[in-house]
């Protein structure tokens, strides 16, 4: 599905500057806020970070840190709509010579939560794309318009530049149809586009080619279970480097307990509570979605907070960490079974990666399939890949710290590596 566009030179005219246009544009854009930064492609460097929340409210909030020097800068005030948030950011980025009318700049890359079974790699965006992801919105209703939006916007920002769509479900459409299909009426399941289709793609692809350079090897040489607990949170078997099953489906929904999500449940729970508790289906999809997991179990979804209740006793928040674990350690039993033979498990996101207690238990009890987890290792803090296991253990337990946007921004580089950063300028007034 991937199309380069022919590379615009409409406003640069002459000859192609000496040096490749080396920055790369990563955003992230939600219903009511974008999350961008800018890399430097020629040694990944970050050359600002920001966030802009609460669009369309009179407290949109515009957060800017330039990483060249210089400090982080706030403003509130209104910002109407995703249009006027790209100014502000691009406004902002100009002031710390970073603007995104600069030459320098080849492609912008953005974070796309549905790519259906078409987008299989990123993928340079033009008006076919555009409306395949519109397609997808029936499967994706929260995010793909958000997605659209800002690209939309970018596009009209910078119609002379690559914009480049990075899918959370590509990494998993290696997944054989015996993992990504439902055991459901076939005709129907094709009818409706139901089938399992996974998310956090970026993520599993980045931490289990991650894992494989902290052991040492190629990716195709390892089988890796990432474990990336965030308050969304998936797991994915990934043999070779290529995902073989994960545990988020046709929705986010299923899988592990999450901060809020509940993961898998028996679907006749959904007609119990239609029959039996009168409820609709928005009111049963918020209480899967925004009501359940940890937040429905004990009233916080924050890990940190809910280890200190346990450590002070507290027997609900103990009972829902007790049902976390049990979860996750049913998909590294799966998993398991699913690779043959695992190399290393990696524990990702923002729980995998600081909250020690929650690896220690997901791995308890099972040194018969070669998991065993160092307590003193386990208890240091770093942001760093690091192994965990001890030196002799016959399957490698990591913390690989994630990094989503580098991994779209590298996707994206790679992409337009040959035909990107065409040299144009912005127009007067844009930055
Ligand atoms: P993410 O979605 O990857 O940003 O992860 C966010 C979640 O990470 C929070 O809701 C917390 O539950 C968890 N978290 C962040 N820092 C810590 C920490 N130091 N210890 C335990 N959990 C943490």
């Amino acid at each position: 599905m991937s199309s380069h566009p022919s590379p615009t030179t409409a406003a640069s005219g002459g000859p192609r500057p000496a040096t490749r246009a080396s920055r790369v544009l990563v955003l992230n854009s939600g219903s009511s806020s974008v999350k961008y930064q800018l890399l430097d492609m020629r040694d990944s460097s970050r050359l600002a970070v920001g966030l802009v929340e609460r669009i369309g409210e009179e407290t949109s909030r515009l957060k800017h840190t330039p990483l060249t020097g210089g400090r982080t800068r706030e403003q509130v005030g209104p910002i109407a709509d995703h249009d006027a948030a790209l100014k502000a950011v691009a406004t902002e980025l100009a002031a710390d010579g970073l603007g995104l009318d600069s030459a320098e700049l080849a492609a912008i890359g953005h974070r796309v939560v549905h790519g259906g079974q078409r987008f299989t790699e990123p993928t340079v965006v033009d008006d076919a794309v555009l409306a395949e992801i519109e397609r997808l919105i029936p499967v994706a209703p929260l995010h793909n318009p958000a997605n659209l939006t800002g690209i939309r916007t970018a596009m009209a920002l910078r119609p002379d530049l690559p914009q480049v769509a990075v899918f959370d479900t590509a990494f998993h459409t290696t997944m054989p149809e015996s993992a990504a299909r439902y055991a459901i009426d076939v005709r129907t399941a094709d009818e409706h586009r139901i089938r399992r289709y996974g998310f956090h793609g970026t993520s599993h692809a980045y931490v289990s080619r991650e894992t494989a350079r902290l052991l040492g090897k190629a990716p195709e040489d390892v089988n890796v279970i990432v474990l990336h607990l965030g308050n969304g949170a998936s797991a994915s078997a990934v043999r070779g480097g290529r995902c073989v099953d994960t545990s988020m489906g046709l929705t986010p929904l299923e899988g592990l307990v999450m901060g809020t999500r509940s993961g898998d449940v028996d679907p006749a729970v959904i007609f119990h509570l239609q029959r039996v508790g009168g409820m609709s289906t928005d009111e049963i999809d918020t209480l899967l979605n925004k009501r359940s997991g940890l937040i429905g179990l004990c009233g916080d979804n924050d890990m940190r907070e809910i280890r200190r209740r346990v450590d002070e006793g507290d027997e609900q928040a103990r009972l829902a960490f007790d049902i976390y674990i049990h979860r996750l350690k049913k998909y590294i039993g799966a998993y398991y079974a699913v690779l043959g033979r695992v190399d290393a498990v990696a524990f990702t996101a923002g729980v995998g990666e600081n909250a020690a207690p929650v690896r220690e238990a997901a791995v308890a009890g099972l040194e018969q399939l070669g998991l065993v987890v160092d307590g003193d290792l386990n208890a240091v803090r770093s942001g760093e890949p690091r192994l965990i296991s001890p030196r002799d253990a016959r399957v490698a337990v990591a913390v690989v710290p994630t990094d989503e946007e580098l991994e779209i921004a590298t996707q994206t580089y790679a992409l337009v590596g040959e035909s990107g950063g065409s040299g144009a300028g912005l127009g007067e007034g844009n930055a």
